[in-house]
């Protein structure tokens, strides 16, 4: 037997253990306490096996990757697969997106400790943490007011004191702190929308998957003689809804 079979049979042991304070009809079972340590473990392999592997080198992302702790951003249910290599179900039917797809439009918005960033569709506010580290300022606006006040408790409770949230409409931007160096729209519309291109910075760059039911990621930059448009990975977002709405 290899180790890391015997290491997923203890698991397995342990995870079978009945939860003898739940009902004796109850099938649930107990699995054991992961500490700060497993976290920071699990983090550190998330960041080799599923972003490294893939590509994404810029140590500034990798180094914020290793430091948000993503487990705090998901429901308790859920903490034992938040690290895993895909995206998680949030309440209201929307969802934290999977940890490469945070690190490559992190990557794509190219920031720096100056940068100024507007996110659009905060959700839980894992990748607005992560932006959080490599930037002066976030502002991030979400649709949804509980899951807005919900990121900015989960924020405020982890120190982030760079970060502003706000419940609005992400088909306005927002205007009171524009322009921006950088704007990540973690939603998708099916064409860009252009407050948000008149809200970006001479040289900013706008990340954000455009599309149906799967999306393209674009990584738009602005410049004097007008946009540049880079088609990158494929994607799949939930939609940007409220197109039209104030
Ligand atoms: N970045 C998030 C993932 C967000 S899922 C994370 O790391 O957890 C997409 C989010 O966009 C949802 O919370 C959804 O409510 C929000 N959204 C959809 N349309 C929006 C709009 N027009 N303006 C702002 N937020 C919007």
């Amino acid at each position: 037997m290899t180790n890391a079979n015997m290491v997923f049979d203890r698991f397995k042991s342990l995870a079978e253990v009945p939860d003898q304070s739940l009902s004796r009809n109850s099938t649930r079972h107990r699995r054991p306490e992961a500490t700060e340590q497993t976290y920071t473990d699990q983090r550190h392999q998330m960041v080799q096996r599923q972003v490294v592997a893939r590509g994404v080198t810029d140590d500034a992302v990798l180094q914020a990757l290793e430091t948000v702790p993503r487990h705090r951003f998901v429901a308790a249910n859920l903490t034992h697969l938040a690290y895993r290599d895909a995206p998680l179900p949030t309440s209201h039917g929307q969802t934290i997106s999977q940890p490469y797809v945070v690190a490559f439009m992190t990557a794509a918005a190219g920031l720096s400790p100056q940068s100024r960033v507007l996110e659009v569709g905060t959700g839980s506010g894992y990748q607005t943490a992560v932006l959080a580290e490599l930037a002066a300022e976030v502002y991030s606006v979400e649709l949804l007011p509980d899951l807005a006040q919900q990121a900015q408790a989960t924020l405020a409770q982890l120190d982030y004191g760079n970060v502003h949230v706000k419940q609005g409409n992400g088909y306005e931007g927002w205007a009171d702190y524009a322009p921006y160096d950088a704007i990540v729209v973690t939603a998708a519309p099916t064409r860009i929308p252009a407050a948000l291109v008149d809200q970006l910075a001479l040289g900013g760059r706008l990340v954000v998957p455009v599309g149906y039911s799967s999306q393209t990621l674009l990584v738009v930059t602005k410049r004097a003689t007008g946009l540049a448009t880079e088609y990158t990975i494929p994607v799949r977002f939930v939609p940007m809804v409220g197109e039209g709405e104030k």
